[in-house]
């Protein structure tokens, strides 16, 4: 009889892992993605070319707990190592609301800026968008080259001068538990990507980009504007004063 009752449950345990078929696959960027984001998040240019990028399929847990494939453009060189870190996301259960191609949020006229917040108002997670020119004088974005991941950026805001989104203020606090895709130093999101050397952006000291994770870690020093006053202020937005001293004294 106990025996039977083991059988049942190993047999039920069989089919829930056929069901949840893993997928982590990379692939050169496929005719039909190349005409959708040409002229879009990647237009022609001498920093990088279509062949030094891959095209990931990958399997996320969402935050309806279901299992979801998702799609992302990376850099060649990270690839693999870029499948690894989205499988131990998914062993670790770490929860992803979207994962789609920034092409997908593009709209006549508007400005690639725009392009970008729509994403992160939907709380898409991404990586490649070829969006700064390529000008010696002018900061390349970690994007630019498909070697930065921005993850869950509605719950993981942007802060400086400004955050982003603009209605942050319910995730400004970095010690709530319980938020469904949260990244702050003792989420797995955190451990797994610093096992593999980057840099999340929730570590830099005189910005938090707290959905950011790059291969360089190169933190973005032209977006810093001291002069301007930050919206956290203006606003009277309440965040812990630790972060306030943080960002302000760098
Ligand atoms: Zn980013």
């Amino acid at each position: 009889m106990k025996k039977q009752y083991l059988l049942i449950l190993f047999t039920m345990w069989s089919i829930i892992n056929l069901n949840a078929q893993e997928t982590f696959i990379a692939e050169s960027i496929p005719e039909s993605i190349k005409k959708q984001i040409t002229g879009k998040s990647w237009v022609p240019n001498e920093l990088i070319q279509l062949e030094d990028l891959r095209y990931l399929s990958i399997s996320f847990l969402g935050f309806d707990n279901k299992l979801h494939v998702g799609h992302m453009i990376v850099n060649k060189d990270i690839a693999q190592e870029v499948l690894q870190i989205f499988k131990e996301l998914f062993d670790q259960k770490f929860q992803i609301e979207k994962m789609q191609l920034i092409d997908n949020y593009f709209k006549e006229g508007l400005p690639l800026n725009e392009i970008d917040n729509l994403s992160v108002d939907d709380n898409n997670t991404y990586c490649f968008f070829f969006y700064r020119t390529v000008d010696p004088s002018k900061f390349i974005s970690e994007h630019s080259t498909g070697m930065a991941i921005d993850i869950n950026p509605r719950v993981n805001p942007w802060l400086s001068s400004y955050m982003c989104p603009k209605d942050a203020q319910n995730y400004l606090d970095r010690e709530q538990k319980n938020i469904k895709g949260f990244i702050n130093t003792e989420s797995s999101c955190y451990t797994i990507f610093q096992k593999y050397g980057w840099v999340w952006g929730g570590d830099w000291r005189n910005v938090k980009d707290y959905h950011h994770f790059s291969k360089n870690g190169r933190c973005p020093q032209w977006f810093v504007d001291t002069s301007v006053e930050p919206e956290w202020i203006k606003a009277k937005v309440e965040i812990p004063d630790s972060l306030k001293k943080e960002i302000q004294n760098s």
